[in-house]
């Protein structure tokens, strides 16, 4: 029990000296009396751990981690089913910068599914009805909607993107876009009771192009308007995309060389290895 509260002393100071350099930016609290600006960096410093405080006694995770998710800006590709768990794990563990990539505005048919859009957001761009709920969830991450379709210069200037999205050919781009400049990624799709995930760290690991060389003919990828999907299974599959994205941004072992086969129908988790391809057009340095 001392050892716990050891712990979190020693984090509490930390979190203090952490909160400093943001009051030394700030003037006109400097000019206020000593003792309130030293109470409110206590109240903040508190409320940093308090927040956080049941990802920080994790004996994987660390102050460290905690320091490097806070600073790490990552980009979401998709704000619908994969998108909702994905941003919502990502905004609640305190990534620094989050932004929500979707040129969509939210449908009934949605609701079921994506579960950062409510009823009286039907009709919203999902961006902006995303970020609004993220920013509720926590005001301490900065978050940028963009109602836009996803272009390649997104990811310059990102720690780690996520792909959530339901597209082949956004799918590609964005692995593409992520092995040029060199951004880590973490891949997922789901369809039905089926899914898959995979994170890539560009020229490290394989990539989606390894993996996938070609995208399935069009015949043999249904949507999920033809081929349905359950909201709990898009859930699984974006809540273990969140988990490798914090592993990757915490300096954490992650899935590697292989991507995960998911059969929720059978609860069957299958871990199916990748080699690098020296050919490949995304990843291989012969094209970079
Ligand atoms: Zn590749």
């Amino acid at each position: 029990m001392n050892d716990r509260r050891a712990f979190f002393r020693g984090l509490a100071g930390a979190a203090r000296e952490a909160a400093r350099p943001e009051e030394e930016a700030r003037p006109e609290e400097a000019r206020r009396p000593e003792g309130t600006a030293r109470a409110d960096e206590d109240a903040r410093a508190g409320a940093w751990l308090d927040r956080y405080s049941r990802q920080l006694v994790l004996p994987e995770w660390s102050e460290a981690a905690q320091r490097a998710v806070g600073e790490a800006s990552v980009l979401v590709v998709g704000a619908g089913a994969l998108g909702s768990p994905v941003a919502t794990y990502l905004a609640g563990a305190g990534v620094g910068r989050l932004g929500v990539v979707d040129e969509g505005d939210v449908e009934l048919s949605n609701l079921h599914r994506q579960h950062l859009h409510f009823t009286p957001d039907v009709g919203v761009p999902k961006a902006r009805s995303a970020a609004a709920k993220l920013s509720f969830l926590n005001p301490e991450v900065v978050v940028e909607p963009y109602q836009a379709r996803f272009n390649h210069t997104m990811v310059e200037a990102q720690d780690l993107v996520v792909d959530c999205t339901d597209s082949f050919e956004t799918r590609y781009a964005v692995n593409a876009a992520c092995c040029a400049a060199g951004v880590p990624l973490v891949e997922g799709g789901v369809t039905g009771l089926n899914g898959i995930v995979m994170p890539i760290r560009p020229q490290q690991t394989a990539c989606y192009r390894c993996a996938f060389p070609q995208p399935p003919p069009p015949d043999a990828r249904p949507s999920c308007a033809e081929a349905g999907v359950l909201g709990p299974a898009a859930g699984v599959v974006g809540s273990l995309q969140a988990l490798e994205a914090l592993k990757l941004l915490a300096g954490l072992p992650a899935l590697t060389d292989a991507f995960l086969q998911i059969d929720l129908a059978l609860l069957d988790f299958l871990r199916v290895a990748v080699r690098r391809r020296d050919d490949c057009p995304d990843c291989s340095l012969r094209n970079l």
